[in-house]
């Protein structure tokens, strides 16, 4: 197999590895033949700056070791698996951003060998790149469960992202979906780790003197575990790893592994699991404000931050003439841009009706059961806010 084949064969076979990147459609480098643009998997993709690029998510390995139950890539599962060496993919990458194809690169790995041989490779491979072949751009690294202090600290120092994925919310859960993996050694160590070095080393000594960003993966459903469970980890690790964001996967059943007949998850539960999480990250939300059913879930058919509005602020609507930033954001239609647009337009007027908040950009009609406009209730459509899941 030459390099070009190894990666169309890698990069595709990364759609099943979650990431921490949009997952959109595919596109090709303008480098490869039409027939290699069918398969190759170059993803346009948003960074933590807001900044997009064409991003290269790929495997330096597809052989494993481990036999999680929901991987394809589990050790022993039949299919075509493909290795590039550290200096073979970094000088294919660079080319490929060379030519402008690709911006960026997200380097995850099956485990060969250990966790701590396999980062070195993901190690030597990112020092090529920056060292060798002077690459400058945006670089994520998984780092591998088992990996090293020390290796950490140097991923740290080569990547704009270091993530590790979680998988499960506690050592009890991560035992029905990965045996072999050690949830608080293996996996949460690495994580304060991150967070240790980043309050005792100043930021200058690492790539473009940044801390490098930190995000976690969760495979949703796929250990019974709850919503609850699922947040009580996310907000832990938020507060006490600074965690960018964690990033929910719906578990669906892949053929030839142990859950292969463990029916799929709702993408929805996903999406509930996203608005949640960014809730308690951004809004203020305790987890104690959200809408759990009997069973710890978030219901499906009900956004969350409008089930908490229902049940908080129908009876009490906020004034939005002289309501404070944190209340302005507990309204559904409201998010941390309409908050601040709302503050500075107080500064010169009053807000009277919806059609001022529609031109700051705000969701007025999601907003109008819950707020006050000088005193007064503004009109709405109560039949499109019932039916609405925002
Ligand atoms: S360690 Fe587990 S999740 Fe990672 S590639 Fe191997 S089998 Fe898959």
């Amino acid at each position: 197999m030459d390099s070009i084949e190894t990666l169309k064969l890698l990069s595709s076979q990364m759609t099943f590895e979650p990431d921490g990147e949009p997952r959109v459609a595919p596109s090709a480098p303008a480098c490869f033949s039409p027939k290699e643009k069918d398969q190759a998997f170059v993803h346009p993709a948003q960074l933590p700056n807001g900044q997009k690029i064409m991003l290269l998510k790929t495997l330096l390995s597809s052989a494993c070791e481990r036999d999680c139950f929901y991987c394809p890539f589990r050790a022993g599962r039949d299919f075509r698996r493909a290795t590039f060496k550290p200096d073979e993919f970094a000088g294919l990458f660079s080319k490929l951003n060379q030519s402008g194809a690709a911006e960026g690169v997200f380097l995850s790995s099956g485990l060969a060998g250990g966790g701590v041989r396999t980062m070195d490779k993901l190690l030597d491979t990112a020092d090529i790149l920056r060292k060798t072949h002077q690459y400058k751009g945006y670089l994520h690294l998984k780092i591998m469960p088992g990996a090293e202090k020390d290796q950490v600290y140097r991923a740290m120092q080569l990547a704009d992202r270091v993530s590790i994925n979680l998988e499960a919310p506690s050592t009890e859960r991560l035992a029905r979906l990965a045996p072999h993996k050690v949830f608080m050694e293996e996996l949460l160590r690495p994580l304060k780790w991150v967070e240790e070095i980043r309050r005792t080393v100043p930021a200058y000594k690492f790539w473009n003197g940044r801390w490098p960003s930190t995000v976690t993966q969760f495979v949703a459903g796929g250990s019974d575990e709850s919503d609850l469970e699922l947040l009580t980890i996310t907000n832990w690790l938020n507060k006490n790893v600074r965690l960018k964001r964690a990033y929910f996967s719906a578990f669906h059943p892949i053929r030839d592994t142990p859950l292969e007949n463990k029916p799929a998850v709702d993408p929805m539960r996903e999406h509930r699991l996203y608005q949640a999480s960014f809730l308690l990250r951004d809004y203020g939300f305790d987890l104690e404000d959200l809408p759990f059913t009997n069973y710890n879930n978030l219901p499906l058919n009900a956004d969350p931050k409008q089930a908490w509005a229902r049940m908080y602020l129908i009876n009490r609507p906020i004034e939005i003439n002289k309501a404070e930033k944190q209340e302005l954001i507990r309204i559904p239609g409201i998010g941390l841009k309409g908050a601040e647009a709302i503050l500075r337009e107080r500064k010169t007027s009053r807000l009277r009706d919806l059609s001022n908040l529609r031109k700051l950009g705000i969701v007025a009609e999601r907003a109008a059961p819950f707020i006050l406009l000088d005193g007064r209730k503004a009109p709405y459509q109560a039949e499109l806010f019932e039916n609405s899941h925002w």
